[in-house]
């Protein structure tokens, strides 16, 4: 049986007549634009920003295309990944009718967002070792389950999981497969973007928040087939990415050699931090990553958590969630954020 994504759609979309943007109507470059209601003089701002921006932005994903190794066709952009991620409930999850699964420990939005969409997310939790329980998922499958999300490497335990088991589940599961990405630039493995064609149910997530240091831009990536790029569209709003984003990022494209510097620059004080940290006597545990944090199972993580803040220095306290009792997440910082970092670790040891 063909896979085809509109089977999963909610059915009041199949009649959806979406918005039409004055963009949408005449794409021409030159005019007297009076189609728009825009301010025909300019910005209050030194820079103009007057026009509405491309609202499917052409241009970044031609470029993008390029350096991803898709078709351009194959990308959907968002107001980072929390706007894909809350896109697909609304697209394919009827509330109060349809599922989808998580694996906990993970990223909170799939979650968070399943809740505002009021539709179940059922948990599987990942194994002891953070791993896909690919068994345990299949067995969870129902026929009114529209969406699996795995994140690799995951958020927070900072590890892949074994690619073997998202393909099990690629193949195992007739509805879509979300693999998300975001940490993808510190793993030492291809994405999964690579895989687009025999897939027709994945979906990858990546975002340029982390490895690219775009956070404040916001800009999430979904790569994806057609069919579910036209879907998405269809009910995005019109000019999600502001005109400042698209330009800034198309700019920053021709820069990739800073991105792979900053990326080598992290990994390099990832790997000195392991030791440093194994070397504290109030660590317990530092897992294996292959993103730029790593989950730590401390003596008394809280109290270390809050001892910090007191010396002005931030980590994210995890150890309220489920498989990660006693667990704090580090950020890998600059080398001397890092030096703070231990020194104070140091202090709460003695
Ligand atoms: C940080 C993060 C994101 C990024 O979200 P944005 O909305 O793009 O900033 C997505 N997924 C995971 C797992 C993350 O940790």
């Amino acid at each position: 049986m063909m896979f085809n994504p509109t089977d999963l759609l909610r059915p009041h979309l199949k009649q959806l007549v979406p918005y039409s943007s004055a963009r949408d109507d005449y794409k021409g470059k030159d005019g007297v634009f009076l189609d728009a209601n825009e301010n025909p003089i300019g910005s209050i701002t030194e820079e103009n920003w007057n026009r509405y921006p491309d609202p499917y932005q052409l241009e970044l994903k031609a470029k993008l295309a390029e350096i991803k190794g898709v078709n351009a066709e194959q990308i959907f952009l968002g107001n980072g990944s929390d706007e894909p991620i809350d896109l697909l409930y609304r697209a394919f999850c009827e509330p109060q009718t349809d599922e989808v699964i998580i694996n906990p420990p993970t990223y909170g939005m799939y979650k968070v967002s399943a809740d505002i969409n009021n539709v179940k997310a059922k948990e599987v939790l990942l194994t002891n070792q953070y791993d896909l329980d690919s068994q345990a998922l299949l067995s969870a499958i129902q026929p009114n389950t529209k969406i699996i999300w795995i994140c690799s490497p995951n958020n927070p335990t900072g590890n892949d999981v074994s690619l073997e088991k998202i393909e099990i589940i690629l193949k195992g599961f007739q509805g879509l497969v979300v693999v998300d990405e975001a940490y993808i630039d510190f793993a030492d493995r291809p994405s999964f973007t690579t895989r687009l064609n025999e897939f027709p149910n994945l979906i990858v997530l990546q975002t340029m928040s982390k490895a690219w240091g775009l956070a404040s831009l916001r800009l999430g990536m979904a790569f994806c087939s057609p069919e579910i790029v036209a879907i998405l569209n269809r009910i995005k709003p019109p000019y999600n990415l502001s005109g400042l984003t698209q330009r800034t990022v198309l700019n920053a494209l021709n820069n990739l050699e800073k991105k792979d510097q900053m990326v080598a620059e992290i990994l390099e004080n990832r790997e000195g931090l392991q030791n440093e940290l194994e070397a504290l006597e109030i660590v317990k545990r530092v897992y294996p990553t292959d993103s730029n944090f790593y989950l730590v199972k401390m003596k008394d993580a809280k109290e270390v958590y809050l001892k910090l803040i007191e010396k002005q220095v931030i980590l994210r306290d995890r150890s309220k969630v489920v498989l990660c009792e006693d667990g704090i997440r580090i950020t890998i910082g600059t080398k001397k954020e890092n030096k703070k970092l231990i020194e104070e670790l140091k202090k709460l040891s003695n």
